[in-house]
C-alpha cells in the first residue's frame, strides 16, 4: 500500500461497523453500546488505509472482546460499551478507543506489546495484534500507540499520527 492522505473519522466508521456487525453476525445475543465522538476538523494524515485499518480492527475486536467477557462474568445491569473518539491538538489527530470491559493489570500491560503475548484461550488469539498494530503506527506513521487502563474498570488505546501537511 502507498501513504495517501486519509481521514481518520471515516476509516473508523468503516472498521467501527464492519467488527461489530461481524461479531453480532457470530453472536445475535451480543449487545455493546457504541458510541463515537468524531471531530470533524481533524483532517487528514498521511497513511496507508489498509494498515491503519488492520491496526482499528485489531482494536475494536479487542475492545468487543474484553466487554463481551466482562458480560459473561457479570450480571445483567453490565452495560458493554464501547467508545471511539477522535481530536485534533496542534499537528497531531489522536483516536482513542475505550471500553468498560474488566481492564489490563499492570504486570499484563508490560507485556501486551509483545508478539505472541495473548491471555486469550488457544485458537481465540494469536498474540500478535498489538505487536503489529505498533509496529504499523510507529514505524510505518510516524506516531505513538499508548493504552491506559484501571483493572477492573476500563482499557483504553490511544493512537496519534501527525497531521498531513500536503492535505492542509
Ligand atoms: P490477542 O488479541 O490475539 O490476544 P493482542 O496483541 O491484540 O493479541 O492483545 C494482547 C493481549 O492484550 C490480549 O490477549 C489481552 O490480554 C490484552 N488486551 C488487549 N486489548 C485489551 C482490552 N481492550 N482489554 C483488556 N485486555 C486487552
Ligand atoms: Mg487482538
Amino acid at each position: 500500500g502507498e501513504k495517501r492522505p486519509t481521514n481518520l473519522n471515516a476509516l473508523a466508521e468503516e472498521y467501527l461497523r464492519l467488527t461489530y456487525q461481524g461479531l453480532r453476525a457470530k453472536d445475535n445475543t451480543f449487545n455493546a453500546k457504541l458510541t463515537t465522538s468524531f471531530d470533524p476538523s481533524i483532517g487528514r494524515i498521511d497513511g496507508i488505509p489498509q494498515e491503519l485499518g488492520r491496526v482499528l480492527l485489531n482494536l475494536f475486536n479487542n475492545a468487543f472482546y474484553a466487554v463481551a467477557q466482562k458480560q459473561q462474568l457479570t450480571d445483567e445491569t453490565y452495560q458493554p460499551e464501547v467508545t471511539v473518539t477522535t481530536q485534533r491538538a496542534n499537528n497531531w489527530v489522536t483516536l482513542q478507543v475505550r471500553d468498560n470491559g474488566s481492564g489490563i493489570s499492570p504486570a499484563v500491560i508490560e507485556k501486551i506489546f509483545q508478539p505472541f503475548f495473548t491471555t486469550k484461550p488457544t485458537g481465540q488469539g494469536t498474540g500478535l495484534g498489538l505487536s503489529l498494530s505498533y509496529d504499523i503506527i510507529t514505524k510505518g506513521h510516524g506516531g505513538e500507540l499508548m493504552v491506559n487502563s484501571t483493572e477492573g474498570e476500563y482499557a483504553e488505546f490511544i493512537i496519534r499520527l501527525p497531521v498531513s501537511l500536503a492535505a492542509e
